[in-house]
């Protein structure tokens, strides 16, 4: 059994160099750590990464530090125990730091890895899902996401005063989704084929600057019809994530390349077009994060794609249920530290699975060097995983996931 015996944390920069938290753990079998990513187009449902701030919650887990003295770590179910005495007191981020780090102590109690805490006997690996082509607000640095429509009256010409010079896809990731038999296999021909996409996109766009984004991901100056037309020279199944709630608004998806304005109809119309003409297996968030009848009329037209939900669910069991009752989506994204709670997570996943629902576990834009969500995409048995392709905090999950696969040969 595990005994805390104290607890910290600190401020730690994320691969944004934005500030996260690493919460450390003193046990009677060592000391343990494990960090928090970021996300940025977070969902409006999401649970808070932190209490009051990052500082507050650092204060507060040392004011627990008595409390935890006595409790006995025996199993995965324990963290019950934890989330009583914490419940309330810190934010997602937080608590999914501090979970993380005691189920690295259990495991090493046990003799086990990780993933073996939440189910022995998995054996199913997940597909990869890469970013390749970023946009929206991933790519922020590239010249304004926004532009800000010319009031009625204005001279059309006006238009070109905000778009000259700041094209960029409206869609935030453009992504591979490559299906060979072997983890190992898929990570390859997603490096390969990103590579190779950067050399076309040198010859294409002729702005290329062989850039990348928050989520290392080719920056460039196309449009969401431009990137899909370079992408199918990878010879991958495609996959896009939408992220509509972040150009959403009043009533209407602003598109800014080329600038024009969509209502929920016009996008149902406009997405199925692109995944007709654009064979795109996945789509993730392709409508607002309340709309979950327009979820299900795309689902409804497209049963073979994945209509996967991100903002819409942010990894909330009510969320989920209400979606399966809107017949929304037929795949979910998760991510430990929208909730914060596994036990929650372990909820989701299983809710998802009783109603068929695939389980996309993915990283948050601005990642830290922890490999975690490896073992906990394997271990709740994910059907997909999604992790980028480039950049050291995802290829150590990506790697640590290659390295589950190895182990059970
Ligand atoms: C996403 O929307 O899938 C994503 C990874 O975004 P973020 O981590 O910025 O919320
Ligand atoms: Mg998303």
């Amino acid at each position: 059994m595990v005994e805390i015996k104290g607890i910290s944390a600190k401020a730690v920069l994320d691969s944004r160099k934005e500030k996260t938290i690493s919460v450390y753990i003193k046990t009677n079998v060592g000391s343990f750590s494990a960090s928090a990513p970021n996300g940025k187009s977070k969902g409006k449902h999401e649970a808070k990464s932190y209490k009051k701030s990052l500082d507050d919650d650092i204060k507060q887990l040392k004011k627990f530090n008595d409390y935890f003295l006595k409790e006995e770590i025996e199993k995965f179910g324990d963290l019950r125990r934890i989330e009583d005495i914490v419940d309330r007191h810190i934010g997602a981020n937080t608590l999914f730091a501090f979970e993380s780090a005691i189920l690295k102590a259990l495991a090493k109690e046990q003799k086990k890895e990780i993933w073996q805490l939440i189910n022995p006997k998995a054996k199913l690996f997940p597909r990869l899902v890469g970013n390749c082509i970023g946009g929206g607000k991933h790519s922020a640095s590239a010249p304004r996401a926004y532009p800000e429509y010319p009031q009625e009256g204005h001279k059309k010409s006006s238009l070109k005063i905000f778009t000259e010079g700041n094209k960029k896809p409206d869609f935030q990731e453009f992504l591979l989704v490559p299906n060979f038999k072997d983890v190992k296999k898929s990570f390859e021909a997603n490096q390969t084929a990103k590579k190779e996409i950067g050399e076309i996109l040198e010859m294409f766009d002729k702005k290329f600057k062989s850039e990348t984004n928050d989520e290392n991901a080719w920056k460039v100056s196309l449009n969401d019809k431009e990137v899909l037309d370079v992408l199918k020279k990878a010879h991958l199944p495609v996959g896009l994530d939408v992220a509509a709630s972040s150009f959403y608004k009043r009533k209407n998806y602003n598109y800014a390349n080329p600038m024009l304005r969509r209502t929920k109809e016009e996008q149902l119309g406009y997405l199925s077009n692109l995944i007709k003409n654009f064979k795109i297996f996945y789509i993730e968030d392709p409508f607002e994060e309340e709309d979950f009848e327009s979820f299900a009329k795309i689902l409804k037209r497209f049963p073979e794609s994945l209509i996967v939900g991100d903002d819409l669910i942010v990894t909330n069991y009510k969320r989920l249920q209400k979606a399966i009752e809107s017949k929304s989506v037929n795949a979910i994204i998760v991510k430990p530290n929208q909730c914060g709670s596994l036990l929650e997570v372990s909820k989701v996943c299983e809710l998802a699975k009783e109603n068929n629902i695939k389980l996309v576990f993915s990283h948050r834009s601005g990642e830290t060097n922890e490999s975690i969500l490896a073992d906990l995409a394997f271990g709740f048995q994910a059907d997909f995983f999604k992790c980028g392709i480039n950049g050291k905090g995802r290829e150590i999950k990506l790697k640590r996931l290659i390295e589950i696969e190895e182990s059970l040969k």
